[in-house]
């Protein structure tokens, strides 16, 4: 039986033709046709502005954006209210790092798999920052994270699933960590989002970002998701219109969230497209995409160890992400001959320059699936292998 045998979506897909071997949906996903018909009927058919008109056109585009929020809250199992639109995860995390009340902790703990954007907004932001070491095959080792985590502590941030390694967190024993301590958990849920069923309530988080380009939506919009709690104590991240409830020269009182974090016109078309997105994932459903792209990690990982010389890196059971290396070839020209086979790897730091030291490589080369792969992914990725192998035997 095929591996994807239960979603065939291929077709739907019309970014990516016949012979092309697209392997690089964590970095972003292509997009189905129903999400490109929605941004196409947003502009071209529907297109107002926001909150402010009072004319037909414009309350029903703010139903649809307003819409919008409701389905990326249930999405996560949030509520409508707890969802801020940014533009994309990068956002959300800058948003928590400069707005969250610290009151006396300055130290944030992270991992050593987390990408740059949940480290580098915590410096910014003027945290220490800790990192919790990883097992041997690639997890946070959260009894580690246990020893490490203390009162000084504002945040644990982690990633719910790596964008290296396809590690998958155990969310709800990261959530009981921080809560002995006192501290928040952010949740970088980036490569979560399109492959996992994720519900906040039941994790226990307090914050859950994600961006919508990695879920088949638009670049340009992203989610944060903070309990309503915790969202109400934060101060606004940046001033301008729509977050205000009264402006003169000496004061001004803002909205509560989640208007209160969306200064400016926001990114209209974006909500839309990523409403249509998250309906065409729930169509097919999170349990079958993680199951399916279980089966191509399996596949994959099993392929490309018949290879001599081929390191494979992350855990088995890894969330459609297989990051290997070519014995004495740079990812780079790994990823230049896979190119000229038509099979579209990422090859780099992947924004991990803390985990690349880890593993004591300069670069990975990655391979990552999505609802349109399939076997002959796989199969093409292996040719293209042997040709390097070939060119570099
Ligand atoms: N975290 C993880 C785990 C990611 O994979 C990415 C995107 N590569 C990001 C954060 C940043 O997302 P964006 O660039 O969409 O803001």
């Amino acid at each position: 039986v095929p591996v994807n045998a239960a979603l065939a979506v291929r077709e739907q897909f019309p970014a990516i033709p016949a012979g092309w071997h697209y392997l690089d949906s964590a970095a972003t996903a292509q997009k189905p046709q129903a999400v490109i018909d929605a941004v196409v009927q947003a502009y071209g058919r529907d297109y107002a502005t926001v909150h402010r008109g009072v004319y037909e056109r414009s309350a029903s585009m703010t139903q649809s954006f307003e819409a919008a929020r409701a389905a990326t809250a249930a999405l996560i199992g949030g509520a409508e209210q707890e969802i801020v639109f940014t533009r994309g995860a990068t956002e959300a995390i800058n948003l928590v790092a400069q707005s969250h009340p610290r009151e006396s902790r300055n130290r944030v703990l992270l991992s050593t798999l987390e990408h740059h954007s949940n480290i580098v907004p915590w410096q910014l932001a003027g945290y220490q920052v800790d990192a919790v070491p990883l097992t041997a095959d690639g997890q946070v080792d959260l009894d580690a994270a246990e020893r490490m985590a203390s009162e000084e502590h504002a945040i644990i941030a982690l990633a719910h699933v790596s964008n290296v390694l396809g590690s998958i967190l155990d969310t709800k024993r990261a959530a009981s960590i921080a809560q002995h301590v006192g501290a928040a958990l952010l949740l970088d849920g980036c490569q979560a989002s399109p492959r996992l069923p994720v519900d906040v309530a039941a994790i226990g988080c307090d914050y859950y970002v994600f961006s919508g380009h990695k879920l088949y939506g638009p670049t340009g919009i992203g989610a944060l998701w903070g309990k309503a709690d915790r969202l109400a104590a934060l101060p606004p991240y940046q001033g301008g219109g729509a977050m205000i409830d009264r402006v003169t020269f000496e004061q001004t009182t803002f909205l509560p969230p989640p208007a209160r974090f969306e200064a400016g016109t926001p990114h209209i078309v974006g909500a839309v497209g990523l409403h249509a997105a998250i309906d065409w994932t729930r169509g097919i459903g999170l349990d079958a995409l993680h199951a399916h792209e279980s089966a191509l990690v399996a596949d994959c990982r099993e392929a490309l160890r018949s290879i001599p010389g081929i390191t494979l890196y992350g855990p088995e059971d890894s969330a459609g992400i297989v990051s290997f290396n070519v014995e004495g070839v740079h990812a780079h020209d790994t990823a230049t001959i896979l190119d000229d086979e038509g099979v579209a790897v990422r090859a780099g730091h992947h924004c991990a320059q803390p985990l690349m030291d880890h593993l004591g490589v300069p670069a990975t080369a990655r391979a990552s699936f999505a609802a349109h792969s399939d076997v002959s992914d796989i199969e093409a990725l292996v040719r293209g292998l042997h040709k390097v192998k070939r060119i570099f035997g």
